[in-house]
């Protein structure tokens, strides 16, 4: 884990197994964003945040319901945990059964003893749902916390506009390939448009290294050109499965050495989840003419 202040008072760490995570420190609260996936990561930055923190009284934003974002919420400082209405729904409904059994296959051996590790998982489940966007007021801090819909429908983005600091959950990920087996790509590319709107000067991607406004463009053109050629492959009148074949992993980002199958599940996913899309859309479109 390697931390970082991207701006006084304001840390990101990086280099996690699961998701990136943030502290904002304000004279009031510790506003935490996301968790780590694994405990024993989750648990040490829990140290940190109460070395830090001084029992400032938390919030926890979960910048989408992913378990990478979600899992460690209950090893963290008590805090009052804002996220989208979709997380709130999606984790209501997750048994810690299924939650360990989904987070050993993601997780898929690179966390050591995970299973062990997760015999006292607890879901935490949201309180606040912000809607579309809401700002929190803290120790003269503005933090406005709002709806960057596509990656996933519950994703949120932390925007610190005295800083120019976003923490941008899954909407950006950085040298490594995004996952869209949830995703609505058209929305995915607004909101990539809104962020580009925004006065950012430093960008906390949901995975990989801290950057600025760069990295919004590789992600920009990385959707544009998946969607482009799932597009091509369909209006050819390829099957679902035969555009899986055809599109094959983007060179945009490198591929880990021994990552290979993971990342080839986690890419057909996404082309599965986008060709449907775009099948939905053309439906629609001969039922209106
Ligand atoms: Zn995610």
């Amino acid at each position: 884990m390697q931390v970082l202040e991207v701006a006084p008072c304001v840390l990101a760490a990086t280099g996690l197994i699961g998701a990136n995570v943030g502290l904002i420190l304000t004279g009031e609260h510790a506003v935490l964003v996301d968790a780590p996936f694994v405990p024993g990561e989750a648990r040490a930055w829990s140290r940190e945040v109460e070395r830090l923190g001084r029992a400032r009284p938390c919030y926890i934003v979960n910048t989408d319901y992913h378990l990478d974002h979600t899992l460690g919420t209950c090893y963290l400082p008590r805090g009052l945990v804002i996220a989208h209405e979709a997380t709130w729904k999606y984790l209501r409904n997750l048994s810690v059964e299924s939650a360990i059994q989904k987070a050993l296959e993601i997780a898929e051996g690179r966390a050591e003893d995970l299973a062990a590790q997760l015999t006292d998982l607890s879901i935490v489940t949201p309180q606040l749902t912000p809607g579309k966007s809401m700002s929190l007021w803290s120790g003269g801090e503005q933090i406005d916390i709002f709806h960057l819909p596509g990656h996933t429908a519950a994703t949120l983005g932390v925007y610190l506009p005295a800083h120019g600091v976003l923490f941008c959950g899954d909407t950006i990920v950085n040298g490594c390939h995004p996952y869209a087996g949830d995703a609505d790509s058209l929305q995915w590319l607004e909101s990539l448009d809104l962020i580009r709107s925004l006065d950012v000067k430093t960008i906390v991607p949901g995975h990989g290294p801290v950057g600025g406004p760069e990295l919004i463009r590789p992600m920009q053109e990385y959707l544009a050109e998946l969607r482009q050629r799932i597009e091509e492959c369909f209006l050819a009148g390829h099957t679902r499965r035969e555009t899986v074949e055809r599109v094959r992993p983007l060179d945009a980002f490198p591929v880990p050495s021994g990552e290979e199958d993971r990342l080839r599940r986690l890419l057909r996913a996404s082309v599965e989840r986008i060709y449907d899309e775009i099948k939905r859309s053309a439906t629609r479109d001969r039922q209106r003419t």
